[in-house]
């Protein structure tokens, strides 16, 4: 029986409410499915500032890098402070393990109240470039102050960092088509119209990609195009791909499709690393009082799940993902909601339905 290890990151925020009981829903999943998991606890954030002195100390980065994968749970970066080193440990760990896939599945599921039923796609998103200052420079930031009112904002897109995204895109369509036993679709969404240099060579890679994958069906639409399509007829897409800032934009606007960013998961990949994340933020304005939907972590286990299963070849971590997943799903479907669905129940009361019904 393998043993993996995986790494816990609390966080800020709501992320010392959601990651624990998350955590503990994963390792009953995981017993269940006769797998081996070693939980390895590691500071980082607010805490490990106030600690260590850093918010993502290198002894944290030192045993991630001995770890099979880990979870991240949300950090308070609006009130992190470059100016006394505070690193965004979000953005920082992307690029650091070339976590270059930002996987969102947006998925109706059944009995949570949401504006439309029927909506099952997933955001892929670039996670190791674009407009996102941290990742773009060897040594300070992509925004420059030139004078007290002109800063200048550089966004990278590299072509090696469009063709690997669009390939994970092609393949999580593929993987999707088999599942759902019809033709995977994947939609770039770009604004080559105006970003000529920078998204035009998006596009230009992702129709290379295409071409290499003739049973999904491709096409393109502009960020505003698709952002109108999405509150539109949400159920007309799949798989949609697309930079980075694009995407993090779209994927709260699809959380928001399906019920709460409080359901919404996430998963961070590269080749040899991955990390569980929701999409949500640390929540400042309900932390600490046990409301928060844990849901969102929890999900992004099973996700983390699935893929240490299609990178080991291990069937037991995808039993443990699909029990994760079905264990939620039949929680809410018995109406066990906290109060972002409409619910009365707390953050542990929730988590712990789910582990009743791991059995
Ligand atoms: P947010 O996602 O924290 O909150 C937006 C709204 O969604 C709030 O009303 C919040 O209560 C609600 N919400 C979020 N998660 C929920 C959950 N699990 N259950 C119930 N309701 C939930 O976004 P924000 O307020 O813009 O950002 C707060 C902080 O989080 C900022 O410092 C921001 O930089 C940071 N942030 C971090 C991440 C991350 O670490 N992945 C992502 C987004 C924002």
């Amino acid at each position: 029986m393998a043993t993996y290890r995986i790494g816990v990151l609390q966080g800020d925020g709501i992320g010392p409410e959601v990651v624990p009981v998350a955590v503990e829903v994963a390792d009953a999943a995981v017993r269940a499915a006769g797998l081996s998991v070693e939980w390895v606890d590691l500071p980082v954030g607010i805490a490990a500032y106030a600690q260590l002195g850093d918010t993502l100390p290198q002894y944290t980065v030192d045993a991630l890098s001995t770890c099979h994968g880990w979870v991240l749970g949300p950090v308070e970066h609006h009130r992190y402070d470059p100016g006394r080193g505070m690193r965004n440990p979000s953005g920082t760990l992307r690029k650091l393990f070339d976590l270059y896939a930002n996987e969102r599945p947006a998925r109706s599921l059944p009995g949570v109240p949401s504006r439309y039923a029927g909506v099952d796609l997933v955001v892929v998103r670039e996670n190791t470039e674009g407009f996102y200052p941290d990742r773009n420079v060897l040594e300070g930031d992509a925004e420059l102050r030139l004078t007290p009112d002109v800063v200048v904002s550089l966004r990278v897109v590299t072509r090696n960092a469009c063709l690997r995204i669009a390939r994970y895109a092609f393949e999580l369509a593929l993987r999707r088509a088999d599942l759902r036993g019809r033709p995977g679709r994947v939609t770039a969404v770009h604004k080559a119209n105006v970003l000529r240099r920078g998204d035009g060579l998006f596009l230009e890679c992702c129709r290379e990609v295409a071409a290499q994958f003739p049973s999904v069906g491709f096409d393109d639409l502009h960020v505003d195009a698709a952002a109108y399509f999405l509150v539109r007829e949400p159920e007309r897409f799949d798989v949609l791909v697309t930079t980075n800032l694009f995407g993090d934009i779209l994927s709260d606007e699809a959380a928001g499709l399906v019920g709460s960013l409080g359901l919404a998961p996430s998963l961070n990949a590269g080749d040899r690393y991955a990390m569980a994340q929701a999409v949500h933020g640390s929540a400042p304005d309900i932390a600490g009082r046990g409301v928060a939907n844990p849901a969102a972590e929890i999900l992004s286990l099973a996700m983390l799940l699935g893929w240490l299963s299609r990178r080991h070849g291990d069937g037991a971590a995808a039993e443990a993902a699909a029990r994760v997943e079905g264990a939620v799903c039949a929680v809410l479907q018995d109406g066990v909601r906290t109060p972002d669905l409409g619910g009365s129940c707390g953050t542990v009361e929730l988590a712990r339905a789910v582990r009743r019904r791991l059995g």
